[in-house]
């Protein structure tokens, strides 16, 4: 009997205490889980971190190169601007100690047919003026304004120019400018003209009364488009030289400081007209030039 009363007991023990060891099991196991999931929760969310701190840096990257490599192309091309702004100030400053010291032709004296002037080279009287500028009035040019003048050997030696191209061409030969003062030169300079194109004023072959500009025209391209100004330039080519005449701006900025000028004569006597012409050189070329010729 007291066996039976031992079961009966345990049985009941059993029975009653195992729901509550069932529940605390679950209980315990649900924790477990949540534990688990929490953990797994956190170690995606510090991946998830990782991998946007990953991507910000590759970003951060990418970014860096591609200012790198536009830096670099920005360098280059800034360094390439900068090396044409020193190859142009270079030629636009070139010193006068460039200038050959000519023995046989005098260049300096402000009144000397051969007298050189550039953009750095001026005169030396600021307001020199020549003084045997005389009127051009003849029968073989046109369009010469009335003020216009011309040192009396450079005028003499284009009266024979215009005859000559009259007899070729039937037509007189524009004259559009001849000498300008230098208060002339500095109306047309305020007007706006670029260095390279436009003497500054004091600066200009204009102002020594030996310079004439031909034609209508004063963009170097209609000289290659324009079948007439074609055919009269290069008769000028071949024939100015005869009179005394050079085309001073042929070859552009860095040889002649200005850009080419196909309108544009100047007057340098018989010896040195003789010389450009058989060396096919500008003036500025025999200036700088270290040859002898
Ligand atoms: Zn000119």
């Amino acid at each position: 009997m007291k066996t039976i009363l031992l079961i009966v007991l345990v049985l009941c023990i059993t029975w009653c205490i195992s729901p509550e060891i069932d529940q605390q099991e679950l209980i315990k196991q649900q924790e477990i889980q949540k534990k688990i999931n929490e953990k797994e929760l956190e170690e995606r969310r510090i991946l998830e971190e990782e991998r946007v701190k990953l991507k910000i840096i590759r970003a951060k990257e990418i970014e860096q190169e591609e200012r790198a490599k536009n830096n670099l192309l920005g360098n280059d091309l800034l360094e390439e601007t900068a090396l044409l702004n020193k190859q142009a100030l270079n030629v636009l400053n070139s010193e006068v100690t460039l200038v050959k010291d000519d023995q046989e032709f005098d260049i300096h004296t402000d009144n000397s047919l051969t007298r050189f002037v550039n953009n750095t080279t001026p005169y030396n009287g600021l307001e020199y003026i020549p003084q045997n500028l005389v009127s051009l009035e003849w029968e073989y040019t046109k369009d010469v304004k009335w003020w216009a003048k011309l040192r009396q050997e450079a005028a003499d030696a284009l009266d024979n120019l215009a005859q000559n191209y009259f007899l070729r061409f039937g037509i007189p030969l524009d004259i559009v400018s001849t000498y300008r003062s230098y208060e002339y030169q500095k109306w047309i300079k305020d007007r706006g003209c670029d260095d390279t194109l436009c003497a500054k004023a004091w600066y200009s072959e204009h102002q020594s009364g030996l310079a004439v500009d031909f034609w209508e025209a004063s963009e170097e391209s209609r000289f290659r488009e324009n079948e007439d100004l074609k055919m009269y330039f290069e008769w000028m080519k071949q024939e100015a030289y005869k009179f005394w005449f050079t085309n001073t701006y042929q070859k552009g900025l860095e040889i002649d400081w200005y850009w080419i000028e196909p309108w544009h004569w100047r007057y340098v006597g018989e010896d040195l007209a003789l010389i450009l012409k058989e060396y096919k050189i500008t003036f500025a070329e025999y200036i700088r030039s270290p040859e002898s010729y």
